[in-house]
């Protein structure tokens, strides 16, 4: 337990629900560690309350807060000052407290691009499909296109999801490397085909008894790199069935790890003790690592 005093500085989530998150467990170990007097509080936040939460961020001078569903989007007409990939991007998941100025961020794109690194895939000239077009996609999407992705095909269920993401996305960019695909098209099998990295932006996977996985199996190849943004559980049907293709594979548990490292870093100043916040995430999942 964190020892709360009359100095400690609270930072927090905000989203709805909270009460499965790890982030608590992650941030509250890494403060622990470095023996700084801050604390980590998760905050249920109602969509119709979204706006006096934030005014709380002053009124209580917490240092800041991360956002997650479903405000990440609602959040960004509510701050002083955004980030300009934020803005492009749509999407706050960070908000600093900078002497009453609530600044907004978002890391989502930044922790999947030093997970993808780190995991020994880089995104440089990749030829990409991304499975999904709702929120994290279009942080990943842009971000894979910023760090020099040659093509990406938007995959979704929903096309005209895909093709409003694109159409947005590419304007942004100020290029054409980004093109939307029916789930259920000839194209989406070709694009796969053709591919070298695979993300799974839906939340297919996530509950493996009533739902299987985004696309059939015989897709799958061995020059792929598949990364699965679900964390729980550990291993998908998809990764599951990509290694036996021999295709690499990543869930998402390095991904939120570092997505809350930069959140740590703008709150705080510090160098975030990014091994102390996976083991903390790993030890809330249970789950043994990838
Ligand atoms: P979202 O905005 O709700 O988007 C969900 C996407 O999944 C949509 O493209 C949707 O397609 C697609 N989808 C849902 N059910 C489907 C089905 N049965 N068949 C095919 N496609 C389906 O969600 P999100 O915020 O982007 O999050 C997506 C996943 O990423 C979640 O599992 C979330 O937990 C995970 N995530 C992980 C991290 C991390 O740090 N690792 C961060 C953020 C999110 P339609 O457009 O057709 O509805």
């Amino acid at each position: 337990m964190v020892d709360v005093t009359g100095n400690t500085r609270i930072t927090g989530l905000f989203g709805c629900p909270v009460h499965h998150s790890q982030s608590p467990a992650m941030h509250n170990a890494a403060f622990r560690h470095l023996g700084l007097d801050f604390i980590y509080v998760p905050f249920n936040v109602q969509s119709d309350d979204l706006g006096v939460a934030v005014s709380a961020i002053r009124a209580f001078s917490m240092v800041g807060v991360n956002l997650t569903i479903p405000h990440k989007e609602q959040v960004v007409s509510l701050l002083d000052w955004v980030d300009d990939d934020a803005l492009k991007i749509g999407s706050v998941n960070t908000i600093v407290n900078d002497e009453g100025m609530l600044r907004g961020y978002s890391t989502d794109g930044y922790g999947f691009i030093e997970d993808l690194i780190s995991s020994g895939k880089s995104p440089e000239s990749a030829k990409v499909v991304v499975l999904g077009a709702g929120g994290s996609a279009r942080a990943i999407i842009f971000t894979l296109a910023r760090r020099g992705a040659a093509e990406i095909a938007v995959v979704n269920r929903t096309y005209s999801r895909a093709l409003e993401l694109t159409i947005a996305l590419n304007g942004v960019l100020g290029e054409e490397k980004i093109k939307p695909v029916a789930l259920d098209s000839d194209e989406a099998k070709q694009s796969i085909s053709a591919a070298d990295l695979l993300v799974n932006c839906t939340s297919v996977g996530m509950y493996p008894d009533t739902d299987a996985q985004p696309i059939p199996s015989d897709w799958l190849h061995d020059g792929l790199f598949v990364y699965d943004q679900i964390y729980n559980p550990a291993e998908t049907d998809l990764l599951r069935e990509a290694k036996k293709t021999g295709a690499r594979t990543a869930n998402g548990i390095g991904m939120l790890v570092h997505q809350g490292a930069r959140s740590f870093e703008l709150w705080t100043g510090q160098k975030p003790p990014v091994e102390i916040m996976k083991n903390a995430v790993l030890k809330g999942f249970n789950v043994t690592n990838r």
